[in-house]
């Protein structure tokens, strides 16, 4: 493992951002909590410090609604044109990447993640989706309709459909990927002609902060962007309770996807999305090329040290490849250099916090006490910050918690498989289905697969490729709705149906 020694030292421009409290947005103000509270964000490569933040709550909840609500209703921002809208968008994508080098080690210090991943993937995908929605905001189109009436014989009319932003949005996100899951969620909203409250994760809020001050800067209108950090069961929970909140949009754990379905239900029926947990098989049939798919099945897993909901976390390989491919994960897995993410040479960081590393390591202990053994990995790094070794199980059995549920973490189990009929029943034998994979050169069989396996992104021959363009989310358990393409457009939108008689 890397030296946690060389410990970051933040420079001038960072040092300004980290060494005060940072308040929250609202209104297009920076302000402290009601309560004048705040908490503390960890480096989780050392477990120090690393910033304090304004704990956002219930009545800070209300008074960044109210903001949204006047901002979505009266101001500048309804009369702001769609060309204009996505000038705005473009401009802060611009800021965006300006800030490049900044964005990407704020992630690293707060999310753990290698340095050198932020600033190839994080910071340029989020940048690339508000220039991507940019581009949508003067394409949100309705129809003219032809219509027959068979109550009213010869009348004429003249129907059409408008597309109107959905109202105030409130956007809760994770930890896993801070500054993308903001991206993804503000994008379309703002698109659209919505307001928003956004609501980061308590253990990464630098980012979306950060975001707050470009935005600041753009010159969005106040209001229309307002950022409220805080905790899931005070501030979340009394966003997605509000009773004037239109819409809640959440990425996070099934589990608490579930409460946000009840709390928009008990509270005024806003509409929700949901992007919520995963257990992806990535299935390499014999005839696979090994040499992509090898790395490839590495990566599906430990991308991001496995907190992906997307993760290929069931390796299932054709019998007659089984020990050379789990062989090769093995041996991409003893590779890589984990280590502080800031560490130039470090392949993987740590877990975000003492909560999911306890969390990874009980699943591991689970699956040992259940008869699986380990390959490779399957106890925690060192004894500063919160790494995990990668791991690798074999010898599972489908019952076995760490074959059912979510670890979040780099802990795959491979699983052997014959019979091509059963692997589709076993890939989609999951309460999840956000993510899929086939690695094969039969053409025929991997689109067969494609159409078979209940998911609601499947790669073949590849893995975790995202674009802007692209739908993502979940099938069953994995969520409601897309996320990004224009198939997000249509959720941050209402449809209004309105006829003239000629
Ligand atoms: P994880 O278990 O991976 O931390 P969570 O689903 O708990 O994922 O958290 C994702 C986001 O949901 C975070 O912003 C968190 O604060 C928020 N959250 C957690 N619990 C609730 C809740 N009861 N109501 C609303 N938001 C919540």
């Amino acid at each position: 493992m890397a030296s946690s020694a060389d410990t970051f030292k933040p420079g001038p421009k960072l040092n300004r951002f980290l060494s005060r409290p940072r308040p929250m947005l609202i209104g297009g103000k920076w302000v402290l909590a009601q309560s004048g509270k705040t908490f503390e964000v960890l480096n989780p490569a050392t477990e120090e410090p690393l910033a304090a933040v304004a704990e956002g709550d219930r009545e800070d909840i209300e008074l960044a609604v109210r903001a949204a609500r006047r901002a979505f209703e009266s101001g500048p921002w309804p009369r702001i044109t769609p060309s204009e809208r996505g000038k705005l968008l473009w401009k802060l994508a611009d800021l965006l990447e300006q800030n490049l080098e900044e964005f990407a080690t704020l992630e690293t210090l707060d999310n753990g993640k290698p340095l050198t991943v932020a600033r190839v993937a994080d910071v340029p995908l989020a940048v690339d989706l508000f220039r991507y929605m940019a581009g949508w905001a003067t394409k949100i189109e309705g129809n003219t309709i032809p219509i027959s009436v068979p109550y009213a014989p010869g009348a004429e009319f003249f129907s059409y459909t408008l597309r109107e932003p959905v109202g105030v949005v409130g956007q809760i996100i994770p930890w896993n990927f801070p500054l993308l899951m903001a991206a993804w969620k503000i994008g379309p909203a703002l698109a659209t002609g919505c307001t928003v409250v956004l609501k980061p994760a308590e253990q990464t809020p630098l980012s979306a902060l950060r975001l707050g001050e470009l935005i600041l800067e753009a010159s969005y209108p106040p209001g229309v962007v307002n950022i409220v950090p805080g905790f899931g069961e005070t501030a979340g929970a009394a966003l997605a309770a509000h009773p004037d909140v239109d819409k809640v949009a959440f990425t996070g754990s099934t589990e608490v996807g579930k409460q946000i379905v009840k709390a928009a239900g008990a509270s005024n029926l806003k509409k929700v999305t949901l992007e919520l947990g995963g257990k992806s098989p990535n299935i390499v049939y014999g005839d696979a090329d090994l040499k992509t798919a090898i790395p490839g099945a590495a990566s599906a897993i430990f991308f991001n040290h496995g907190q992906c909901c997307c993760a290929g976390s069931r390796l299932y390989a054709e019998k007659n490849v089984f020990d050379k491919v789990v062989e090769g994960v093995a041996a991409e897995a003893k590779k890589i250099r984990l280590g502080p993410g800031m560490n130039p040479k470090t392949e993987m960081g740590p877990l975000v916090s003492q909560e999911q590393l306890t969390r990874v390591c009980s699943y591991i202990e689970s699956g040992l006490a259940e008869g699986a053994k380990t390959v490779v990995g399957g106890k925690r790094a060192g004894n500063r910050g919160y790494f995990v070794e990668p791991t690798i199980f074999v010898n599972t059995r489908p019952t076995m918690k760490v074959i059912r549920e979510e670890i979040f973490g780099p802990v795959v189990a491979a699983i052997p498989f014959s019979d091509p009929e059963e692997i589709v029943s076993s890939a989609n034998n999951t309460v999840y289905g956000l993510a899929a994979a086939v690695w094969t050169r039969d053409v025929s069989k991997a689109h067969r697969l494609a159409r078979q396996l209940r998911a609601g992104t499947v790669w073949i021959n590849c893995f975790n490729i995202f674009d802007a363009a692209l739908p993502f989310g979940g099938y069953k358990q994995s969520g409601w709705g897309r996320e990004m393409g224009h198939a997000a457009l249509e959720l941050y939108t209402e449809v209004k149906a309105v006829t003239v008689r000629l």
